[in-house]
């Protein structure tokens, strides 16, 4: 298989990230937007490349990684897949996400919501598109998952973030800095990452996710003994250090807390 080219694109309601893979005859959209805006750009996307849609695929069981897949997808009878640790934490978790980001969102939030179907093999062909598919288990969700186009092109979700604050509130820090380290170990030396968040980008990106995962664990066991507000401020302030600016911060800011509550 000749690589495909692969685009991405970038919400404006929510930054996050879908992938357009395109070949001659194929179009296999990886992610699907939190927001009906954002979402609704990406079937704009694909109705103007005039290439049938193969199929959609979610990379782990955040709503801004499926929530907006509906939308999408809309009148069409394509795959839409997920490994089944992540198709299963999708169907349990969104009536949470619902009550929870649903508000938040307002009539951004997608009220059809559908859920991806377990695939049943770890290699998925989409028209002329193939992929390997490792299930990693859980890390920055519940369950994640990566796709491969090959060694060199991997889909993985928000394992890494790119240039933004990350959610922590999901609490697996250590097997996530596992499949960090194992990825890091194992990845080819020019390997490309398409992140979740954030430029696509190298296997440097690896020990910098790693870094900031340690560098949060860290300050808010520092902090965990002062009031929330207090907590939540010095917390900021230490990953601000680490990372300037406010890209996502607002996924961090959220996760303090529930760390805390965690680590007693
Ligand atoms: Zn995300």
């Amino acid at each position: 298989m000749q690589t495909p080219n692969i685009l991405r694109i970038r919400g404006t309601v929510m930054d996050v990230n879908s992938y357009v893979i395109e070949t001659a005859d194929s179009i296999v959209v990886v992610d699907g937007m939190l927001t009906v805006s954002d979402a609704r750009a990406v079937r704009s996307h694909i109705a103007e490349r005039g290439k049938p849609l193969r199929g959609l695929i979610v990379t782990h069981a955040h709503p801004d990684h499926y929530a907006g897949a509906n939308e999408i997808l809309h009148g069409r009878d394509v795959p839409y897949l997920a490994t089944a640790a992540v198709a299963a934490a999708i169907a349990r978790d969104d009536a949470i996400k619902d009550r929870v980001v649903g508000p938040m969102m307002g009539t951004e939030w997608p009220i059809e919501r559908r859920f991806p179907t377990a695939i049943a093999a770890a290699t998925v062909t989409l028209g002329d598109i193939t992929f390997t598919v490792r299930d990693v288990g859980p890390g920055e969700s519940p369950a994640d998952s990566i796709w491969l186009l090959d060694n060199r092109h991997l889909f993985v979700g928000d394992l890494v973030y790119n240039g933004m604050h990350a959610y922590l509130a999901d609490g697996q820090h250590a097997a996530w800095i596992a499949i960090l380290d194992q990825l890091a170990a194992t990845i080819d030396r020019d390997a490309m990452l398409y992140v979740g968040h954030g430029e696509p980008g190298g296997r440097a990106l690896l020990a910098v996710q790693k870094r900031y995962i340690q560098a949060f664990v860290e300050s808010v066991a520092a902090h965990r003994h002062r009031a929330p507000d207090e907590r939540r401020a010095a917390v900021v302030a230490d990953m601000q250090r680490l990372l300037p600016g406010d890209n996502l911060r607002f996924l961090m800011e959220l996760s303090v807390d529930p760390l805390a509550a965690q680590l007693g």
